[in-house]
């Protein structure tokens, strides 16, 4: 490529608070439309706002995982702009003195690779309610859902530093992680609680200067930010081999035909009259409230990775693989909960769960084999009730219906014949009906006795216990 990307990000991403920022009402997804509202929330005229502390921490929390410096006093502005999901024609934020700055988050490329982005800034503000458009084409309306207005949001600015498609699907993964580790928020892209922003320019090889940048904005997944960073850069590499000039605007992902489109220039920005919010007061931040907030850090990977090794005395591989998403370890420490053998689990996941959850390309709570699924599986491997390989068989089961377990293998028959005698039949059957083997292994070809027991395990349907089989079929060969 003749040109180098240069790659930014804002990431907004909603908190984990029981309450709104400003008001007592509940914050969640969903829901009957405006359920969860107040005059405060709703925006009326004569309400004051009181912050919610919890969300304070929170930002200061993720403030300190960035590395940042904490600025106190931090207070609160207005951003003003009219829209019918923002009833108060304002939205509070932070412009002037923001909570976080010039911090910076450090992640791996996967391999021995690691990479600094740097943070400009990380502040509080509080989310819109959402606008809900009618089906019918001829609808000339839409509808306002003010539930999730007034949620504490933080928004997490960073530096241009990132400089190819593969360093921004690595930072995104890291900072989704992060996020998740730091227990903020809940970080599930598909309900909008993390969304990312990207901001995207070119520049010729051989030069230091920037390009001027293009923002697409509302992107839910991490895949359509590849998809639009991609078609970005060919977009723009397209019009300065052309010649062109590329102009300041923010952008819109449309999702059917594959492409951006302009949703307004520089100059059509909007002047949002930051000015500090007069009813709120300013906010110091002492040395305590932040060595709190250090001491209520949740465990993070590394505490994570020891302890597993430590509890559950895992190798320092599975550990490894198993703390390299906080949902993986939370599903794995959800599995053992429920039964008592932290090495099986650890192989399932490694193996079985991690596969199919690669290919769904989907988050691990929306993985059909629950943890307590899981935990059944290997209980009823572990007391003998199924072999391993019948297993496999039900896990794929549950993936594919969500079926409960038990009732698989009650309905199918999977059960683990381990009734001797029932054995001990198919056995005689199996040397009756092969004669020409049995003679080849009483004259010392022993590795024969594989297809004899293959022939067991099939004629059984894979259900009779192995190690029974083997013993019996043996018994029978010496004789
Ligand atoms: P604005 O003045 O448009 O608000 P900022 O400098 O505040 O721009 O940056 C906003 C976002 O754009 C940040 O995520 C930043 O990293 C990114 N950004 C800034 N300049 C560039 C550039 N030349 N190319 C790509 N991204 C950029
Ligand atoms: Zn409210
Ligand atoms: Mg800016």
């Amino acid at each position: 490529m003749k040109y180098k990307p240069v790659i930014g990000f804002e990431i907004h991403t909603e908190l984990l608070t029981a309450t709104k920022m400003f008001c007592g009402c509940e914050v969640g997804f969903g829901g009957t439309p405006n359920t969860r509202v107040c005059p405060i929330c709703l925006g009326m005229p004569g309400t004051l706002p009181a912050p919610n502390k919890k969300a304070i921490d929170y930002t200061i929390r993720t403030a300190l995982a960035l590395n940042c410096d904490i600025q106190s006093p931090t207070y609160f502005d207005r951003k003003n702009y009219y829209y019918p999901d923002l009833p108060k024609n304002y939205q509070v934020s932070q412009n002037y003195n923001i909570l976080g700055v010039n911090g910076y988050m450090d992640f791996s490329m996967g391999d021995s690779r690691t990479k600094r982005v740097g943070i400009d800034n990380v502040h509080i503000e509080e989310d819109a309610g959402k606008l809900m458009h009618p089906e019918e084409k001829a609808a000339d309306y839409s509808l306002v859902d003010l539930n999730r207005a007034g949620t504490p949001l933080i928004e997490i600015v960073t530096e241009p530093d990132l400089r190819s498609v593969e360093e921004v699907e690595a930072f995104m993964k890291a900072m989704k992680n992060l996020l998740e580790y730091i227990e903020v928020s809940d970080c599930k892209m598909q309900e909008g609680s993390l969304r990312f922003e990207i901001n995207i320019s070119l520049r010729e090889k051989d030069t230091d200067d920037f390009g001027t940048k293009v923002e697409v904005k509302n992107l839910n997944s991490m895949k359509v930010v590849s998809k639009v960073l991609e078609y970005e850069l060919k977009r723009q590499s397209r019009m300065l081999d052309e010649g062109k000039k590329i102009m300041p605007e923010t952008r819109l992902w449309n999702e059917v035909t594959g492409k951006t489109k302009s949703m307004r220039t520089k100059e059509e920005a909007k002047d949002y009259r930051y000015f500090p919010e007069p009813d709120l007061m300013h906010i110091e931040i002492s040395s305590d409230w932040i060595e709190r907030v250090k001491e209520e850090l949740p465990e993070m990977r590394e505490e994570k990775k020891e302890r597993f090794i430590r509890e559950f005395s895992l190798p320092e591989y599975d550990a490894e693989v198993l703390t390299d998403e906080k949902k993986i370890a939370d599903y794995f420490e959800k599995t053992l909960a429920k039964c008592k053998t932290p090495k099986a689990v650890s192989n399932w996941i490694m193996t079985e769960v991690l596969r199919e959850l690669k290919e769904m390309d989907e988050e691990i709570d929306e993985f059909p084999v629950t943890p307590a699924c899981l935990a059944t599986i290997i209980n009823l491997i572990e007391n003998g009730t199924i072999s391993g390989k019948i297993g496999k068989t039900v896990f794929e089961e549950v993936f594919k219906t969500g079926k409960d377990p038990e009732k698989i293998i009650e309905e199918k028959g999977l059960k683990q014949v381990t009734d001797e005698s029932a054995i001990q039949s198919v056995v005689q059957e199996v040397i009756e009906e092969n004669p020409d083997t049995v003679e080849k292994y009483r004259k010392g070809k022993t590795k024969v006795m594989g297809f004899l027991v293959g022939q067991v395990m099939k004629k059984t349907r894979g259900k009779a216990n192995p190690k029974m089989v083997n013993e019996l079929l043996g018994k029978e060969l010496q004789e």
